[in-house]
Order: C-alpha cells, then structure tokens, then sequence
C-alpha cells in the first residue's frame, strides 16, 4: 500500500480507498460498514487526512497538524457530542468532534447521543463555508444515532452533491439505516480479524513478544479481535478484570436454566449503562461465533433472530431506553425452545 495509514489489518477494504484516490474516482459519500470498534472511524479519519494533505498525509505540514489536532476547517468530525449529566467536558468533546456544540446546552439539553436535525444544520452549515482545500470532508460515527429529521437532512444533501465534498460516515449496522441513505454511499466493508492475522500483526509491530503467547491469545479473545482494544487490554489491568467478568456473566446468562437467574443477571447489568452496552457487544459477538459454527438449519434461524433482537437491543440502550427491560427481554428469546 500506498499510503501511510499505520493500522491494524483491513488490508482489503485500505485498498478499496486507495483504488479510489489513485484512480481520481471518489465518491461523493462512503459508508464504512463492521462490528463497533474495529477501527472504522480511525480510517475514516485517516482517508480525510490523506485527502487533505497536498502530500498524501506527510504528517508534518499544517494541513496535517490541523487535521491531527482535529482543527482543519475543511474537514467536520462527528464523534462524541455533549450529552447532559454524561459527556460535559467541552475540552475533551473537542478532540472528538469539530461542530459547535451550544445549540445541544441551550434548553431542553440533550440527554442523549442522538443526532439530531439541529446538529445536522450545524454540520451543514460549517459545509457550506468557503473551502480553501481540493476537499470539504464530513466524518460523521455511526450514523445509526440519526434522528429521522437528522436522516431526512442528509438524504438531501447526498441527493444533491456538491462537486467537492465528500461524506465519509461510518455504521455498526445497515438494518437501522435508511435504505434510501445506503443507495447513495458507496458501502465498505471492515471485519473482525483472525486471530492468526492479530497474532503476526501484534507481534510484527512489536506490541507483544511471542513468548507470552497464552496472554496475547486471551486478549483477542476478550478483545474480540479488535485492534484497539486488544492493546488497551494488554496496556489496562483495571480493563482486563472488567472483561473477564462480563464475560463470565454472558456464559451464565446462556447456560442458567431458570429464567430467574437469568433476571438477576439483567438487574445487575443494567445499573450501568456502560456495562450493559458492553455485555450486549460480547454477546453480539459469542452468538455470531455460534452461527459461523452451527450446522444445524433450525439452530441457525433462532440465532439469527437473537441476534437481530440484540443488535436491536444495543440501538435502544444508545438511545437511553430501559437497559433492565431489554435484557429481560433477551433472556426470554434465550431461553432453549
Ligand atoms: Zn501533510
């Protein structure tokens, strides 16, 4: 490859991208498609960067320091917005997301991280300012959180392109987003990595020595195979006991019988929602595995709808919707027919 995109694997989907560049056929809007935390975003933001930069990313010009500082006119970031009671500190919010915020303190605040129209108009409206790079580039994170005024808004600037910018969004799942919205991106794919593939990346870029290999194999595991958080696991001993707890919840969740235990376990999680979204990604995750393994047909029907039910399920807890609820919800569809 080309460029100087420093990740973790996704070697096909980084080609795809750079077939893009080098051909000078872009598209107006991508959607960058996989499971949360595999990096999507980082790339997203990468792909601005590289366009941006009259030298493809050189890291050192004041295109780039902007950019890395998440300060480059041209290029708008969504990521984390302010949420009351939740995510208030403006300086840290800044790293993540370049829109002015005010509109979501004034009153009623926003409780939640959902997009909504008046962020959009916000984000649109920076757009709309003169450019002064080849670019205006708009990274928006799981646009899953669109309200439908927020989706209607995009719909209409992606049905009338304006010749240089370029919507760079990325989504944990296609089944929460208009169709209409995904007719007009062009979709990339991102998967989880092998652990075979982790394992030589991991210990190529010198992250971890082969001598340890027991632990660099628990942590793909508990990492799920995403790069970022398998490195956060090796690096965070606080984060490591957290997982291999929630993990051992998810085990009992399935095998416990009685629906009471199972209830128990539902209460518990759901007085953190952290730990409630976290617990509903491992499960996404363990069932998925079952699936790629089962043989049989009936078997992978009803993993398949528990399955659509927790993905449903972490779209409701994102948006603040009774976690104890949910999971008890899921405990019923678990429970062996
Ligand atoms: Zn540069």
């Amino acid at each position: 490859m080309q460029y100087n995109w420093n990740i973790i694997g996704h070697k096909d989907s980084l080609e795809m991208l750079e077939q893009g560049i080098k051909s000078g056929k872009l598209a107006h809007a991508y959607l960058f498609v996989g499971p949360a935390r595999i990096g999507k975003f980082k790339v997203a933001r990468l792909f601005a960067n590289i366009l941006q930069c009259p030298n493809n990313f050189c890291e050192k010009c004041p295109v780039c320091l902007q950019s890395q500082a998440n300060a480059y006119l041209d290029t708008t970031v969504v990521n984390t917005l302010y949420i009351e009671g939740q995510n208030e500190d403006l300086v840290e919010i800044s790293h993540r997301t370049n829109i002015d915020q005010s509109h979501r303190m004034e009153k009623p605040t926003a409780k939640t991280d959902q997009i909504t129209v008046k962020d959009m108009e916000v984000v649109l409206a920076r757009l709309s300012k003169t450019a002064t790079s080849n670019y205006k580039i708009c990274c928006i994170k799981n646009i899953e959180r669109m309200t439908k005024g927020a989706a209607n808004a995009i719909l209409k600037a992606l049905e009338e392109p304006s010749g240089n910018t370029v919507f760079i969004f990325t989504a944990n799942d296609l089944t929460q987003i208009l169709p209409t919205i995904i007719s007009r991106m062009r979709i990339i794919n991102f998967h989880n990595l092998s652990e075979e593939e982790l394992e030589v990346e991991l210990i190529k870029k010198g992250f971890y020595t082969a001598n340890d290999k027991e632990k660099l194999h628990s942590a793909i595991f508990l990492g799920q195979g995403r790069p970022g958080e398998i490195l956060r696991l090796l690096r965070n001993e606080e984060v490591w006991e957290k997982y291999k707890r929630l993990f051992g919840q998810i085990e009992k969740f399935f095998d416990e019988p009685f629906l009471t235990h199972k209830f128990k376990i539902a209460e518990e999680l759901s007085k953190n929602k952290e730990e409630a979204s976290l617990f509903l990604e491992f499960m996404l995750y363990l069932l998925r595995d079952k699936m790629k393994k089962s043989q049989s047909v009936a078997a992978q029907k009803e993993l398949k709808d528990l399955i659509k039910k927790t993905v449903e399920s972490q779209h409701l807890v994102s948006i603040n919707v009774n976690a104890r609820l949910l999971l008890e919800d899921l405990a019923l569809a678990s429970l062996p027919k």
